[in-house]
């Protein structure tokens, strides 16, 4: 076997059989056999020569597959291998989706303010909020934000996604049950604090940066791929004590003491939908297969009419 085709068979058996008679530009060519550069080490063995390598050497994948090991030149030959593909064959760009404060608001009860307390009882006879004692220390409760369905559904059909968060793996296989049960959206696409301790980083994600947004509510986690990232307002649902006592946002409720929530047509996760639908449209305008060597999102995240648009819709 061949190192390409060792590359692709990350990707599903129905694509690799369409590759044949699409021309995918990739610059890098894999090593020759005289000289190996180990791209491609599996349980520390390189697959093309056959080397022990050291487990320091190049980047661990273990979350796309136990005991696969990549060089620098292996992950972008493999990075841009399987973005190509999804561009021409799917039309499909990449997605990176946070959870907390992004997709959903999680808060232990120990913390809510007496207000919203009645939220414990409501749990469970609600289809957007749900209690929990484990994987937690101690009781949460968790809240999708409003839109969240529909913008996994609509997303989904422009975008293969992931999710990745500093939070903690059972923690995200629990809200992952929630909100993509069938695993029709992520599959086992999911970064945690487990394969990722520090910053978050595109490395991990096996796609090409030039076709791959981030969604997070966070900034200063992607030091690295800023100009990847459409940053969203922060979701809050729930009033904790501290937010009583600093009074530093504010929550609506009616007449009956019950809350208010993020408006599902024209709230900030229907603005990103927008966002990432122009973005969209924009790449894949004329012919892709006449600009794979230069089409990119970041530009598009940054057009004006983008950028105006972020600060009046999204970053609420
Ligand atoms: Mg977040
Ligand atoms: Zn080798």
């Amino acid at each position: 076997m061949s190192l390409v085709e060792n590359s692709l068979s990350l990707v599903p058996e129905p694509k690799r059989r369409k590759i044949a008679p699409i021309k995918i530009r990739i610059k890098l060519s894999p090593p020759s056999s005289s000289k190996c550069d180990h791209w491609f080490v599996h349980h520390g063995i390189c697959i093309s020569c056959n080397a022990t390598i050291d487990k320091t050497e190049g980047r661990s994948l273990d979350h796309i597959d136990k005991g696969i090991q990549m060089s620098q030149k292996g992950l972008t030959f493999t990075k841009r291998a399987i973005s190509q593909i999804s561009w021409l064959e799917k039309k499909k760009l990449h997605l990176v989706l946070d959870l907390d404060h992004t997709l959903l608001h999680t808060v232990p009860t120990s913390r809510l303010c007496e207000s919203d307390k009645y939220l414990i009882e409501e749990a469970g006879s609600r289809s957007d909020l749900w209690r929990f004692d484990k994987p937690f220390p101690s009781e949460n409760l968790i809240k999708l934000r409003p839109f969240v369905h529909e913008f996994l559904k609509e997303a989904s059909e422009m975008f293969s996604m992931y999710v990745y968060t500093k939070g903690g793996y059972d923690y995200a296989k629990l809200v992952l049950e929630l909100i993509d049960p069938e695993k029709v959206y992520f599959g086992d696409r999911v970064i945690t604090n487990r394969e990722s301790p520090g910053k978050k980083t595109l490395d991990l994600v096996m796609a090409d940066e030039r076709g791959t947004v981030i969604v997070d509510d966070k900034r200063s986690v992607w030091p690295d791929h800023k100009s990847n990232l459409l940053q969203i307002a922060k979701y809050f649902y729930f009033r904790s004590n501290e937010d009583v006592v600093k009074s530093k946002r504010t929550f609506l409720y009616d007449v009956e003491g019950k809350k208010g929530d993020e408006s599902d047509v024209n709230g900030p996760l229907a603005s990103v939908l927008r966002i990432l639908k122009e973005v969209h449209k924009g790449f894949f305008s004329g012919k892709i297969e006449e600009k794979l060597d230069s089409v990119d999102v970041r530009p598009l995240l940054l057009a004006p009419s983008l950028r105006s648009k972020r600060k009046a819709q999204v970053l609420v």
